[in-house]
């Protein structure tokens, strides 16, 4: 009897021990962080991510494959995606699940933006050569008649749903969802790396906008830096450990005639590039918000007092560089320039 007592406890003080033993030796592994890198969307997808339960290379391998498959179906201007056949059918169109959730949550942006974010400019957007990436050739300043027409066929009240039978009917607009997109693809690539391990941490970038996956080595906040928009140096430096912040400006697609500047970001009102800003960078919970409201702010930068006020009140905290290189923060904005 005593002796299988004492067998006991001996096996349960060895179990303690090993169990003690493997805790300080996986604690003590390091983090090593796979760095995956892809050309997509028109810019740079760079995957940073570590994970102990899964291959960080399979991980950030699963999140370029997801990349690519938003980018192929959402991409307006590639014949075989899904908004090309949506923009040049008339009538109803049957879509798939996804296609319906996304167009759909572009066109209630567009509302709860007061319309500065437009998901229905393909058509303008066409018409000042922004649908085509690396062909600078391809810019122009449309003619002010040709602008009036495109602007005819715009709008996001134009476009109508039907949920019973998953429908869109766009009633002659172009859906371009590049102001979203990106924001869309690191949600759902969020997603896939916390379903397979919700401990992995990193981050993805795809063309300055990032999602933060978690932070460096389980506690430590990512350093992201802000480029100056008129220049290569950062201007700012913000240090993240979750959410999402995304930079929407008028100095990566652009061209110049007579020394006036026109960017890929127009504005829906006048169908004309926005010109309030250089820049504006919003940190957010989730990239989609990001993404949206960068651009939104974009188009709304002559109005940055309310932009500082009223995104904020959303959740999002904001930074601009107006066009005369004045740079303006939300009151929280200061909160993510030092690091904790
Ligand atoms: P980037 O693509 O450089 O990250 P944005 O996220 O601001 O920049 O998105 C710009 C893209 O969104 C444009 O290339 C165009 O496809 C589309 N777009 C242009 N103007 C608007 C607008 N007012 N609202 C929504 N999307 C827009
Ligand atoms: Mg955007």
């Amino acid at each position: 009897m005593k002796t299988k007592r004492i067998l006991v406890i001996s096996s349960i003080s060895l179990l303690v021990t090993v169990g003690i033993f493997l805790i300080v030796y996986f604690r003590r592994v390091p983090v090593v962080y796979q760095e995956e890198e892809a050309f997509l969307m028109g810019t740079r997808l760079r995957v940073v991510l570590a994970s102990k339960r899964f291959s960080s290379k399979s991980l950030a391998d699963n999140v370029i494959s997801e990349f690519r498959r938003i980018d192929a179906k959402f991409d307006p201007y590639r014949e075989d995606s899904a908004i090309y056949k949506l923009n040049h059918s008339s009538g109803w169109v049957k879509v798939d699940k996804e296609t319906y959730n996304l167009v759909e949550t572009a066109v209630r942006y567009c509302q709860t933006t007061g319309g500065a974010f437009d998901p229905t400019l393909g058509k303008l957007i066409t018409l000042w050569g922004f649908d085509k990436f690396d062909e600078k050739k391809s810019f122009k300043v449309p003619s002010e008649s040709d602008i009036k027409q495109a602007l005819k066929n715009s709008g996001c009240d134009k476009v109508e749903f039907d949920d019973r039978d998953m429908m869109i009917k766009t009633n002659g607009v172009w859906i371009d969802l590049g102001g979203i997109a990106k924001g869309y693809a690191l949600e759902r690539a969020y997603a896939l790396v916390k379903g397979l391990d919700p401990d992995a941490t990193g981050f993805i970038d795809i063309g300055g906008e990032i999602r933060i996956i978690g932070p460096k080595y389980g506690r430590a906040p990512w350093v992201i830096g802000v480029r100056d928009p008129r220049g290569s140096d950062v201007i700012d430096y913000l240090y993240l450990k979750k959410g999402a912040v995304s930079t929407s400006g008028d100095y990566e697609r652009y061209f110049i005639v007579n020394g006036k500047r026109y960017c890929h970001i127009l504005d829906p009102k006048t169908g004309y590039p926005a010109g309030g800003a250089r820049s504006v960078t919003v940190i957010a919970d989730d990239g989609v918000t990001a993404d949206v409201y960068s651009t939104a702010g974009f188009v709304m930068a002559k109005d940055w007092r309310y932009v500082l006020v009223h995104f904020p009140e959303l959740g999002m905290q904001v930074m601009m560089v107006l066009s005369d290189g004045k740079m303006v923060k939300s009151d929280g904005f200061e909160y993510y320039e030092n690091p904790r």
